[in-house]
């Protein structure tokens, strides 16, 4: 059968050594999964070990608690597509490197295109500032819509960082029913994986409201 070209693109990743990550000690290079035709995406920071062991973003703890605040906000992981920033593991789960984020950066770029999402939701800083291509703590953008040329960026908490910190478990609550409102506001619920074409959304801009006549799934 012949591939998409998601598909293909992930195929030419399998074997990838093009930064230090392949040397040290990844098992395999986590792609993404999802629906390839998702109206919504949402890019996590890095795999770590149980999704450099099973290949799939968020299958450990945080990704438990991801498919929670996911269906808190009427979503399932057969609505979305998710990836990460960086497609390997980094070791001892450290933070990933510049060098790192600049060599991977453009598969991201790319599955985005091919995939077309109308809305990207980035978990925790480093997927924020990657896509927003800006140093801005994710405390301050956070559950906040930014309207980029092709589609919407949507910042939230990473889910470990709840883990990790209790008491940012009721923020990131509160967050996902912002992005509930959110959806509300601008999807037709039948089309939640239509791929009609996106129309053109203004450029970012922090201090602005989103505009009104945007229809996320129209
Ligand atoms: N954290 C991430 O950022 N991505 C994953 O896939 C898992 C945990």
């Amino acid at each position: 059968m012949e591939l998409s070209p998601l598909q293909e693109l992930a195929q030419s990743l399998v074997n990838c050594e093009r930064c230090k990550l392949a040397k040290l000690g990844r098992s395999q290079v986590v792609f993404g999964v999802g629906n390839p035709h998702a109206s919504i995406m949402f890019v996590g920071e890095a795999p770590g070990f149980n999704e450099d062991q099973k290949g799939e973003p968020f299958v450990g703890a945080a990704g438990k608690l991801l498919n929670d605040l996911l269906a808190s906000a009427g979503l399932s992981r057969d609505h979305i597509y998710i990836a990460n920033v960086i497609k390997c593991r980094p070791p001892n789960n450290r933070d990933p490197e510049q060098d790192e984020v600049e060599t991977c950066k453009p598969f991201l770029t790319q599955q985005i295109q091919l995939i077309r999402p109308k809305l990207v939701c980035t978990l925790g800083n480093w997927a924020t500032q990657t896509l927003l291509e800006r140093k801005v703590g994710i405390t301050k953008v956070k559950a906040q819509a930014f309207y980029m040329k092709d589609f919407v960026i949507f910042p939230l908490l990473h889910p470990a960082a709840a883990l990790h910190q209790g008491n940012l478990l009721e923020t990131l609550k509160e967050d996902f029913k912002k992005l509930k409102e959110f959806l509300d506001r601008h999807s037709k619920p039948a089309e939640l994986t239509s791929t009609a074409p996106t129309s053109v959304a203004p450029a970012l801009n922090i201090e602005s409201s989103q505009p009104t006549q945007m229809d996320l799934f129209g």
